[in-house]
């Protein structure tokens, strides 16, 4: 099947209350594992790309890998952009054939992310691309973007309402709580404040930082809401996690296709289990 951007996607988890998993991609055997896994759980899915990582392959090397891999899948799936700051990247990746993006504007003062917001929808709305957008600072690292513990700030409701209201964005990433890489102590999550932007903004929720999270936590916030749970962490340890295993246990075989195997797989094990977590199976 084709791309299709995130839109129809989400409308459709968020009015069943389950979630899409976007997981982020690093190379062609981590895309083909997001592609099968969701294949045989057949759900829809998102492969994500950090922009980072859209820069070490360049737009060109990912696209193409990407098209080849969904051609034959049956599954709706989108190519979505994760948090970027660089309007530059964004377009390119529009131009490149990604079908959605993130505009993360969120360091900025309220006024100014909205304006940047509003003119990433402008330019992805004619290209029918999909545009996620982040209001608050989410703590953590992700990418090269560090948000310090005392510098994060969840989002404010009534400038969440004021947001969607102008920027109009298909998915939105409001800060909860939740943190970026590898909790440090247990993650405080404001449901309230997840559950009143939801219901008032009435655009589908992102919920960053999901590594870490225990499955009734995962499980609360998509009832309260989240249509898109991004998963990154996770499949970067499950990357190197699965490399390093099978040769510790084959130490002298040197077989790499065998080890890129056992990455694929230890990936694609991951990813199936959290599509079925997040209830997405058997919704493509
Ligand atoms: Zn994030």
């Amino acid at each position: 099947m084709p791309l299709e951007n995130m839109k129809a996607m989400l409308n459709n988890a968020a009015g069943d209350s389950y979630a899409v998993g976007a997981f982020n991609i690093l190379d062609y055997n981590s895309t083909k594992a997001v592609v099968q896994a969701a294949e045989e759980a057949n759900a829809p899915v998102i492969i994500q790309t950090s922009a980072k990582t859209v820069i070490f392959w360049g737009a060109a090397a990912i696209i193409s890998w990407v098209k080849q891999l969904v051609a034959s899948s049956s599954v709706p799936t989108a190519l979505h952009l994760d948090h970027c700051k660089d309007l530059d990247l964004i377009k390119e990746c529009i131009n490149s054939g990604w079908t959605s993006v993130m505009i993360d504007a969120s360091s900025k003062p309220f006024e100014e992310n909205l304006a940047l917001s509003r003119q990433v929808v402008q330019m992805a709305r004619p290209k029918d691309v999909s545009v996620e957008a982040e209001l608050g600072a989410i703590v953590g690292v992700e990418d090269d973007i560090h948000v310090k513990e005392q510098q994060a700030h969840l989002a404010d409701p009534e400038q969440a309402i004021k947001f969607c209201a102008e920027v109009k964005p298909d998915c939105f990433a409001p800060a909860v709580g939740t943190a970026h890489g590898v909790y440090k102590g247990k993650p405080k999550i404001a449901y309230d404040r997840l559950e009143e932007i939801a219901t008032k903004t009435k655009v589908p929720i992102a919920l960053h930082g999901g590594t870490g999270l225990v499955d009734e936590v995962f499980k609360k916030c998509i009832s309260l809401g989240c249509a898109k749970v991004n998963i990154s962490t996770q499949l970067k340890y499950a990357f190197i996690d699965g490399f390093v295993a099978y040769h510790n246990a084959h130490n002298t075989e040197y077989n790499p296709l065998k080890v890129i195997d056992a990455q694929f797989n230890e990936l694609k094990a991951g990813i199936i289990e959290k599509i079925k977590l997040f209830g997405s199976a058997g919704k493509a």
